[in-house]
């Protein structure tokens, strides 16, 4: 069975080029080198380099002109040009795997580098909020339903179905409020949204929202077709960030979250779903980043590691909600969308009363422990997929015939 997608990659490696024996000679350097060779940066590298390996071949016994081919690669891709600060760390991966690469061959990152490049660069610590301080699962359901509770009856269902929408589309709350209704697509599981371009993030077209499709298609049912944008105020304008970020702060507030949002309580959102996004590796790492608005293709450069569209991230997204594949994960309970065992009607994960008959949603149905942010639970998935693709290059090794 496949786990985790790691499989599926590895079948796409080996069809692509069955360039291997480095990504083998990579995995046993990891095996001796790291002090627990099951920490998740065992498993980044191996992803990097499979991701590298995709667009380069001929990596074994590496020459400078090559391995300096690879870098720019790294260095011009749209990463270069950003400031961000996830992007630079990003990077900053991509050379240690890199200098491990050398490693496995015996050489120097002085001897091969492009002159001036470290390995490590300075990333910005301003943005370096701890895991801990942002909205887990459970604290964004407490979120969704005292922001229900707090708001006016007519406003209740529009304020829950926009804070699940900036959390699940890691759009900026500009970019969430310029969505046109006409933009929104409601099908079986999933809404499907476009979201605008908005300061430095480029237009993403049709991000297939999972967690908050039921009390957004319940939203959007209540509007007036020719409605322009997807939130507008009762006076039918364009609902503004102010009574929003309001509505945020009085929320906290009264829930007590402990959350750390300074100042921008809006933001959160969009950190703390590139944060579950990322721990649940509901898509890869360049994916994600294609989602959340943060690879710009502003420059054309045709060799980009993370040069993919928003196509690409949606169906990862789908595929890892096993919307695409006969590959149903149970991870996602604490935001899965609840199905009324009165009337059928699908809920959203925070309420704790049907929409429609007004039911009680069962209790199970909100598991309490379930803890994305800290430890076990990830660490062990996190081992058990190292292991699977250790298993899983082992049995290639075997076959090496067969691959090439
Ligand atoms: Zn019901």
């Amino acid at each position: 069975m496949s786990i985790h997608g790691a499989t599926q990659r590895l079948e796409t490696l080996r069809n692509k080029h069955g360039d291997l024996k480095t990504l083998i000679e990579l995995d046993n350097y990891l095996q001796q080198k790291l002090d627990n060779p099951n920490e998740d940066h065992h498993y980044r590298h191996m992803h990097n380099l499979s991701q590298i390996l995709q667009h380069h071949q001929g990596l074994e016994d590496i020459d400078q002109d090559t391995f300096q081919d690879v870098m720019a690669s790294i260095e011009k891709s749209s990463y270069a040009t950003r400031t961000d600060k996830f992007s630079k760390s990003t990077k900053n991966k991509y050379r240690k795997t890199l200098d491990y690469l050398l490693k496995t061959q015996s050489k120097n990152w002085e001897d091969y580098a492009l002159p001036g490049v470290n390995i490590y660069q300075k990333t910005n610590d301003q943005d370096t909020t701890d895991k801990d301080q942002l909205l887990n699962p459970e604290n964004l359901n407490t979120f969704l339903q005292k922001a229900g509770e707090l708001s006016a009856d007519k406003q209740s269902l529009r304020n829950e179905a926009f804070f699940y929408t900036l959390w699940n589309t890691a759009a900026r709350t500009g970019g969430v409020l310029q969505i046109r209704l006409e933009d929104v697509t409601v099908s079986s599981e999933v809404v499907e949204v476009t979201v605008p371009s908005h300061k430095d993030s480029p237009k993403r077209e049709n991000l297939p929202l999972y967690f908050a499709a039921p009390v957004l298609k319940r939203y959007i049912n209540s509007l007036p077709k020719d409605q322009e944008y997807l939130f507008e105020s009762r006076e039918g304008q364009r609902l503004g960030y102010a009574h929003l970020r309001k509505k945020a702060l009085q929320t906290y507030e009264e829930t007590g979250l402990d959350v750390k949002f300074e100042g921008q309580p809006l933001h959160l959102f969009r950190k703390s779903f590139k944060t579950y996004a990322s721990i649940m590796e509901l898509m890869p790492p360049g994916e994600l980043d294609i989602w959340t608005g943060h690879a710009l293709g502003a420059t054309q450069i045709k060799r980009l590691y993370d040069r993919r569209d928003t196509e690409t991230a949606g169906r990862s997204m789908r595929k890892s909600l096993g919307l695409e594949t006969e590959d149903r994960k149970d991870w996602k309970k604490v935001l899965a969308p609840q199905k009324c065992e009165s009337c059928g009607e699908k809920n959203s994960s925070h309420r704790p009363s049907c929409y429609s008959c007004g039911g009680v949603l069962k209790p199970e149905n909100l598991p309490d422990q379930v803890k994305v942010n800290r430890g076990d639970p990830e660490k062990a998935e996190l081992i058990g997929k190292i292991k699977s693709m250790r298993k899983l290059i082992k049995k290639m090794d075997l076959e090496e015939d067969v691959i090439k």
